[in-house]
C-alpha cells in the first residue's frame, strides 16, 4: 500500500507507450521520428517503460512470484478458478470485463475499450510472437489465462473476488498449474510480459532453473522493441547488484548456476534476481542468451551447475571463470537511466 504512489503508472505514459507500439507493428517509425531519435533503417524503435523503481528494493524483490496454486481456494477444480473456455471466462467475470481470445491467450480485463485492444493485438500480440521467434518452440497445452487489471484497486478486489486470495505481489503473479496470470497493469506493461515470459516458458522448458526463468522474466520487465524483437535493457535491480559486487557480496556465477528455488528466495532475493537479470543482460548484450536457453532446455544429463557451465561454455567458448570475471566488470561499469535521476 505505502508503494501505490510510486507504483502508479501513469495513464498518459501507457496510453503513449501504446501509440508507439501501434505505430510500430504498422511499421510507420513514427514513433521513433517523435521520440527525435533514429530507428535503425526501416525498423521504429520504441522504448518499453516498465517497473518503477521501489522505495525499498529489499522489501519488493519478487516482482512476481510464480505460484502452485492461489492458496485459499487450492481444492477447487482449475477450470472453475482460471476458466480455459471465453464463454466461462466471460461468465466468470460479469460485467465490466472485456474478454478475447487469441490463439491460446484468452485476456480478460476492466481497461477501457480502446486500451484493451491495444493490450490484446498490440502489446501482447507483438511479445509473444517477438519471444517465441527467439525462444520458445513449444505452446502451450491448453490455453493461458490471462487478467490484467487495470490498476491497483481493482487488481486487489480481482484478486480477493476470484481466488480469495490477497496480492502476493504488487505486480503480478503466474499461477503455473492453472497456467494462468494475474497483473496490476498499472505497474505497467513490463508486468504484463515479465508473466507472459512464464507462461510461455513453461511448456517449453518445464524444469528450467530458476536463474533463467526469473531472470529472463525480469530482464524483459524492461525492453525496448526494435525490429520485430525485444531488447533487455538495465533496469532499477542494477544499483543492488552493482552495490554487492563493491563489496564482494554477489553470488558466484556458479552458485547462481545451481540454486534451487528455495535457496534463491529465502534470503538475498532481491540480490538474486538482480544478478539473474543482468546475468541475463549480459548473455543477451553477447548474442548467447537464446543459444544457453537452447543448451540448457535441451541439455544432457548432470547437476544443475554442471548443465549450466556447459550450456555457458558452449554458446560464448569461454571458461565460466573467464566469463565470471568479465561478467563482473561489466555489471560494474553499467549505466541505467535512473543513475541520472535526482
Ligand atoms: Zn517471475
Amino acid at each position: 500500500m505505502r508503494q501505490a504512489g510510486k507504483i502508479g503508472f501513469a495513464r498518459a505514459a501507457r496510453l503513449a507507450l501504446a501509440g508507439g507500439l501501434v505505430a510500430a507493428l504498422a511499421g510507420s517509425g513514427r514513433a521513433a521520428e517523435a521520440r527525435g531519435r533514429p530507428g535503425h533503417g526501416a525498423a521504429p524503435l520504441v522504448a518499453m517503460p516498465t517497473l518503477p523503481a521501489p522505495d525499498d528494493v529489499s522489501a519488493y524483490a519478487p516482482a512476481s512470484r510464480l505460484l502452485a496454486a492461489p492458496p485459499a481456494r487450492a481444492a477447487l477444480r482449475p477450470e472453475a478458478l482460471a476458466p480455459k473456455t471465453l464463454a466461462g471466462l466471460s461468465a466468470q467475470l460479469g460485467p465490466g470485463f472485456r474478454c478475447a481470445q487469441r490463439g491460446e491467450f484468452l485476456i480478460a480485463s476492466d481497461l477501457p475499450a480502446g486500451e484493451f485492444d491495444i493490450l490484446v493485438d498490440g502489446i501482447l500480440a507483438y511479445a509473444v510472437n517477438a519471444l517465441r521467434s527467439l525462444y520458445f518452440d513449444r505452446p502451450p497445452a491448453e490455453p493461458v489465462t490471462m487478467y490484467v487489471f487495470r490498476e491497483t484497486a481493482t487488481y486487489a478486489d480481482g484478486l480477493e473476488r476470484l481466488f480469495g486470495m490477497a496480492p502476493v505481489s504488487p505486480y503480478g503473479h503466474y499461477a503455473h498449474a492453472f497456467q494462468c496470470l494475474a497483473v496490476n497493469y498499472d505497474t505497467g506493461p513490463g508486468t504484463l510480459v515479465h508473466e507472459l515470459v512464464h507462461a510461455l516458458m513453461l511448456p517449453d522448458f518445464p524444469d528450467a532453473p530458476i536463474w533463467l526463468s526469473e531472470g529472463m522474466a525480469s530482464l524483459y520487465e524492461q525492453c525496448r522493441v526494435e525490429g520485430g524483437r525485444l531488447h533487455g535493457e538495465a533496469n532499477w535491480r542494477l544499483p543492488e547488484l552493482r552495490r554487492a559486487l563493491a563489496e564482494g557480496r554477489a553470488p558466484a556465477l556458479g552458485r547462481l548456476l545451481g540454486m534451487a528455488p528455495a535457496e534463491f528466495r529465502e534470503s538475498d532475493e532481491s540480490l538474486h534476481y538482480a544478478a539473474a537479470r543482468h546475468f541475463c543482460l549480459y548473455l543477451q548484450e553477447n548474442g548467447w542468451l537464446a543459444g544457453v536457453y537452447r543448451a540448457l532446455r535441451d541439455r544432457e544429463s548432470g547437476s544443475p551447475e554442471d548443465i549450466g557451465r556447459r550450456a555457458l561454455e558452449r554458446a560464448s567458448g569461454l571458461p565460466l571463470p573467464e566469463m565470471e570475471s568479465r561478467f563482473r566488470v561489466w555489471a560494474a561499469d553499467l549505466a541505467w537511466s535512473g543513475d541520472a535521476a535526482p
